[in-house]
């Protein structure tokens, strides 16, 4: 096959489908000189609120702001503990700390997800909340730490940043704990042109909250009943997300089929078993933000690839408790042996709604052409 260059992500594509409709939107905006908050913000968060079947969806500055204001509005803080995944992206568990909570790891399951069994075992007297993140796009096991944190009074968080459409025994990633956190980072399966977030609840006193602290903690100006942020969603952004939202459905199933056809096509090619390929488990829709493979052999297939052209991806290569900031929290390597597997040994592959049949095909081969490689040392 002749040489291509296959990227990790192309947004130019996806803009190339919703150009007219953003740029209306973004006109719309400019012409009415109303950047902060206001109607568009409170029509895309309806939409939203719709979509997800929850009683509220507040608009806010990125996903890493959501995960702070989740935590602000249940008032962790210094002696608090914060139980989290070893294994996300470093905003999960830089939220607990720059509140001067503690952060609790524990290790993932075979999803790269909580492993359920673990948290129950974290929960202390000190635990203020639960931190699941739906990692690549696939829910964690949410029944039984649902469960395990109901019986001892402490709510959970969803950090659905890599999962909005993902369900869980049909109900949406968001609506499953007591506060969700999304983020609309432009490589997201919901982009904007720029930092955006949103945090989605049905508890109204939190949800209310949450509100206060995105403005400073103020409902009437100059009067603040909380210390807050300026946590606010452009309405730039929310013009731009809510022109793209009638496409995301579309795109969803897009990259569900693309990920089935990379698996089909991977199985066809009679690939080693040196490298294993992504899993959905039964009653969870994947979104798959990310189609991530797992080999020993990850560094040298990740050469191999570049090699040839095909961009790929590490995420994440330290995982959280080894990161250096969180030093002075005592967690050495061993500690969550299948997250620290899990830095060592995945690749994210190219993965968007718009990749083509031959780029796939060109990455299959790739990678198969490495696994017959590698199978033979
Ligand atoms: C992207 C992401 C975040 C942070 O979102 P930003 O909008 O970039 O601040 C948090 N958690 C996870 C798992 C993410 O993937």
């Amino acid at each position: 096959m002749e040489h291509m260059r296959v990227p990790l992500v192309d947004l130019t594509r996806q803009y190339a489908q919703v150009r007219p409709e953003v740029l209306e939107a973004i006109v719309r905006v400019c012409d009415r000189q109303q950047f902060i908050l206001g109607a568009e913000v409170e029509q895309f968060e309806q939409a939203l609120s719709a979509r997800l079947g929850v009683n509220a969806a507040i608009g806010v500055s990125s996903g890493s702001d959501a995960l702070l204001l989740a935590l602000m509005a249940l008032e962790a803080g210094p002696g608090d503990e914060v139980i989290t995944t070893a294994f996300s992206f470093f905003a999960t568990a830089g939220a607990i700390a720059r509140l001067g909570a503690r952060p609790v790891f524990v290790d993932v399951d075979d999803s790269y997800n909580l492993d359920p069994a673990a948290v129950g075992a974290a929960i202390t007297r000190r635990t203020r909340a639960i931190i699941a993140v739906h990692l690549f796009g696939l829910c964690a096991d949410m029944d039984p730490i649902l469960a395990a944190a109901r019986a001892a009074g402490v709510p959970v968080i969803e950090d659905a940043a890599q999962a909005i459409d993902a369900t869980y025994a049909g109900r949406p990633a968001g609506r499953l704990g007591d506060i969700g956190c999304f983020s609309f980072f432009p490589s997201k399966n919901l982009g904007a042109f720029g930092d955006a977030g949103l945090v989605t609840t049905d508890d109204p006193a939190l949800a209310r909250r949450i509100r206060l602290l995105r403005t400073h903690g103020a409902e009437t100006k100059y009067h603040h009943q909380l210390v807050g942020g300026n946590f606010r969603l452009d309405a730039l952004q929310a013009a731009v997300l809510h022109a793209k939202l009638p496409y995301l459905s579309a795109w969803t199933s897009r990259r569900r089929e693309r990920a089935q056809r990379y698996t089909r096509l991977f199985e066809a090619s009679g690939l080693s078993s040196a490298i294993a390929l992504p899993v959905e488990p039964c009653r969870r829709r994947h979104v798959y933000h990310q189609y991530v493979v797992r080999t020993d052999q990850r560094d040298a297939l990740r050469a191999h690839l570049a090699a040839r052209g095909v961009e790929t991806a590490v995420y994440y290569p330290v995982p959280l408790h080894l990161q250096e900031c969180f030093a002075p929290l005592g967690y050495g390597p061993g500690d969550f042996p299948r997250a620290e597997d899990a830095a060592r040994t995945t690749l994210a592959l190219p993965m968007y709604p718009e990749l083509t049949d031959n780029e796939q095909e060109y990455v299959v081969d790739a990678v198969a052409h490495f696994s017959t490689e590698c199978a033979t040392l």
